[in-house]
Formats: structure tokens, C-alpha cells, sequence
């Protein structure tokens, strides 16, 4: 986005939000130049980034391919259609955000994890076992631990005869 003071290509944006549901971003951007700020109001679609892939090729965000693995990690599990679009909309939002033109599809992939965890635990290892293809063992058996040892803490937190116990 070009400086409007003094033509500069290279501004920076320093805070970045939706509007008019989601449609628009409005961002400040500064001048790495002059220094001034500014506002601009870009297209949503406009301002999703690329990703880049681990080879390097730059492929155009799919929504689609999106949903298919998120769905495919909540298969048969009771999240509602409602939460997963909540989800699918947060993680879009997040990237919009970020203001890059380009960012590592990894960052996706660390986006669904984290929409994941707060959805449905079993999804959450499901995903992120073929995600990480258990390149880190370590890491993956540690998280299985984290999660037996919460449902031990929390066996019958859903009833509500414990409420008043
Ligand atoms: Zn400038």
C-alpha cells in the first residue's frame, strides 16, 4: 500500500480490524519513509493472504479445503455446525488480520489446532496427529498425558448433581 504523503511503497500496518460484518478491514498503516499514518479500508476477499507452501509455491487460500479438514478431524464427534462456522470464520479473520500479503501455510495448520482444542479434544489429536505426522513424538505424547489427566480432574464435571457437592 503506497504512502498518500510521500509515495512510499513500503508502509506498515499497525492495527487492524473487520467492519460492516466482516465485508471490510479497516487498517492504520505507517509510512516506513515519512513516517505519517494513515487509514485505509480494504475489501475482505482483497486482503486474504496467499500461502506458502513448505516447497515454496504460493497457492491461494481455500476456504473449502478448510472446512473438509476440520470436518474430517469432527467426524461423528457432538460439535454443532454452528461452532465449526464460528471457527472456520475466526481462523479467516485471523489471517485477514495479519496484514501480510503472504503467510507459511503452516500458520493454518497451527490456526485449525488451537480452533481444534477449544471444539472437541478427540478432533484435536486427530488433527494434529496427521498434521505433525508425528515428526515430534515427544511433544504428541505429552498432550495425550495433558488430556487424560484433565478428564481425571474433570470426570463428571457435565453432571449436575456435582454442582452443589
Ligand atoms: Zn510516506
Amino acid at each position: 500500500m503506497r504512502c498518500p504523503f510521500c509515495g512510499e511503497q513500503d508502509t506498515k500496518v499497525i492495527d487492524s480490524r473487520l467492519v460492516t460484518e466482516g465485508d471490510q478491514v479497516r487498517r492504520r498503516r505507517q509510512c516506513q519513509a515519512c513516517e505519517e499514518r494513515f487509514t485505509t479500508f480494504e475489501s475482505a476477499e482483497l486482503v486474504m493472504p496467499k500461502l506458502i507452501k513448505s516447497n515454496g509455491t504460493r497457492v491461494p487460500f481455500d476456504e473449502q479445503k478448510l472446512t473438509s479438514g476440520i470436518q474430517r478431524a469432527l467426524e461423528k464427534r457432538p460439535v454443532s455446525v454452528e461452532d465449526v462456522e464460528a471457527s472456520i470464520h475466526r481462523i479467516q479473520a485471523t489471517l485477514r488480520a495479519t496484514g501480510e500479503r503472504e503467510v507459511k501455510s503452516l500458520m493454518v495448520g497451527e490456526l485449525v489446532m488451537e480452533e481444534l482444542r477449544k471444539l472437541d479434544q478427540v478432533a484435536y489429536v486427530r488433527f494434529a496427529s496427521v498434521y505433525r505426522q508425528f515428526q515430534d513424538i515427544e511433544e504428541f505424547s505429552q498432550e495425550i498425558a495433558r488430556i487424560r489427566k484433565d478428564a481425571q480432574k474433570n470426570p463428571h464435571s457435565q453432571a449436575p448433581s456435582e454442582v452443589d457437592a
